[in-house]
């Protein structure tokens, strides 16, 4: 029996991924794009990076590269597409937090116990334009340059503009916005019915800057770095300057760069982005804040200048549906601050159960939307609320005494009573186990953590054998360990 056609809105990260399964399950798929394709102009995100006309950007090419963390919720969606591979070729992987401090040193600190449990760097563009072949071959339609502005869902019509704002009417088909934490279907479906629309700024920037492969630096710079292979700096890990209100990352790329993102108060009292009004001010504040860091940067005045401050908002939505007619995902649906690097992990999850569903009940279009939002709802609400505590971990707590008793401590129980301890940075990072059940896990691990450190001086003053068996009487066991 035919499918009924699927109208697509938005052919980024998580649009593509979810055009290529529903593709493999027999659906004809439409996607339109605002953006021109990437494959051919160039991938125009948050980076600009360009190439010329009739060539194709590669993840290779030298081109400036804004990367994200993936990890295993994004992997196993991927793995599920057959994408894993291919994507991890193209990969860095990253093995633990590098944390500099104040005076320049760093450390270490592991996500996981080997090398099974690591997250992986990757460009967003080349990743963007990995899943659109993908999508295409599995037998998607792409329309790119094409911005839905309006629908009309009682004559069920869709409005598109070209980048030349020419408008034009197309059949609405069964609607799917994944245009991102902007979406524009959002807005349309909020203006028909209500979909109970929250929004909270996180009050925090952030800018891009870039350091260069070890290659295009003088030699007596990278000196002080553990950079290796080519890279100005340990290649291997996610680089933090927590600084308490705010701080600097730093992500690999395969062309041995690596993307520094700067997380900072949006205005108000120094340090802010309000108080740094050009590159000057900002290198001194670099200078003082981040020592070393600026010297690996020597594009920083230009980069400073030129790119802007993003902003950070977690979205929250009473209902992502609107009946049968229309449904969000992804970003459209939970877009959430990028502390835990989940985002896209957590829209790739979304787009397989939708798939799923979408499959095993192909004409019941309200009861599939329903039970996507039954599912995810509860889930993409939990990471939000990790990922806004996230942020204080890595800007403030990654460097703090107690957070690092309570991580140790955490550590002897992981490999003491592994079927009652896990981390809550593992479960959301490294298994399937739902957010949901990973929040209330942690907090209910974090009470007994807490109680332990304040009954005893010190994590060495510990009855480890008592402590296990606090765990196991207080807690159920771990439902589900390790995933493949
Ligand atoms: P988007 O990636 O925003 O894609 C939306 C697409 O819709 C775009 O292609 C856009 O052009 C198109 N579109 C928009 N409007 C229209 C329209 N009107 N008509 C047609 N098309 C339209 N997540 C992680 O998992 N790990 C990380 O490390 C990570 N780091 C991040 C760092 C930063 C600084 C930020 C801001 C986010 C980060 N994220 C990370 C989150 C991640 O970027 C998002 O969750 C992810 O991009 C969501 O994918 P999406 O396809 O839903 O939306």
């Amino acid at each position: 029996m035919a499918q009924h056609p699927i109208t697509l809105i938005g052919g980024g990260l998580v649009g593509a991924l979810l055009a290529q399964q529903l593709a493999q399950r027999g659906f004809a798929v439409d996607v339109f794009e605002k953006r021109p394709d990437p494959r051919h102009a160039g991938f125009l995100g948050r980076s600009s990076a360009s190439c010329a006309p009739g060539t194709r950007p590669s993840m290779d090419s030298g081109s400036r590269s804004i990367n994200l963390a993936l990890a295993e919720r994004g992997l196993h969606a991927l793995r599920s597409t057959g994408l894993a591979d291919a994507v991890l070729q193209r990969a860095v992987m990253m093995r633990g937090r590098m944390v500099h401090d104040r005076d320049g040193q760093h450390g270490l600190q592991p996500y996981g116990i080997d090398d099974s449990e690591v997250i992986w760097s990757v460009s967003r563009g080349a990743l963007n334009m990995l899943l659109l072949d993908a999508a295409e071959a599995a037998g998607a339609r792409f329309h790119f340059g094409q911005a839905l502005t309006t629908v009309d869902f009682d004559r069920q019509r869709l409005r598109l503009a070209d980048a030349d704002g020419v408008e034009r009417d197309l059949p609405a088909g069964l609607l799917i916005g994944a245009d991102g934490a902007g979406s524009a279907l959002r807005a349309a479906m909020n203006a028909h019915t209500p979909l109970g629309e929250r929004v909270e700024p996180l009050g925090h920037g952030y800018k891009e800057l870039e350091i260069p492969p070890a290659s295009e630096l003088p030699a007596a710079v990278l000196q002080a770095n553990d950079g290796r292979d080519g890279f100005a700096l340990e290649p291997n890990a996610l680089h933090i300057w927590p600084r308490g209100s705010y701080m600097c990352i730093a992500l690999p790329n395969t062309e041995r760069s690596f993307t520094v993102t700067l997380f900072l108060p949006g205005k108000g009292r120094a340090p802010s982005f309000a108080t740094l009004p050009d590159a000057a001010a900002a290198a001194t504040f670099f200078t003082e804040q981040f020592p070393g860091l600026l010297p690996l940067m020597p594009r920083f005045a230009e980069d400073f200048e030129h790119n802007p401050v993003g902003t950070l908002s977690t979205l929250y939505l009473q209902r992502w549906h609107l009946d049968g007619r229309a449904l969000l995902i992804g970003d459209a649906a939970h877009a959430i601050v990028p502390f835990h690097g989940q985002g896209m992990n957590c829209g790739f999850e979304d787009t397989v159960v939708l798939a799923n569903l979408l499959a095993a009940s192909p004409d019941d279009h309200a009861g599939v939307f329903a039970e996507f939002q039954r599912q995810r709802q509860p889930n993409a609400d939990a990471i939000a609320h990790m990922a806004l505590e996230n942020y204080i971990e890595m800007r403030d707590s990654v460097a703090d005494p107690h957070y690092l008793a309570k991580r140790e401590l955490g550590a002897l129980l992981a490999a003491r009573i592994p079927t009652h301890y896990m981390a809550r940075y593992r479960m959301v990072t490294f298994t399937h186990l739902p957010y949901r059940y990973a929040l209330e896990r942690g907090r209910a691990q974090d009470e007994l953590l807490e109680q332990l450190l304040h009954e005893n001086a010190s994590v060495a003053a510990i009855d480890l054998d008592a402590a296990a068996q606090r765990f196991r009487s207080s807690l159920a066991p771990l439902p589900e360990l390790r995933h493949g």
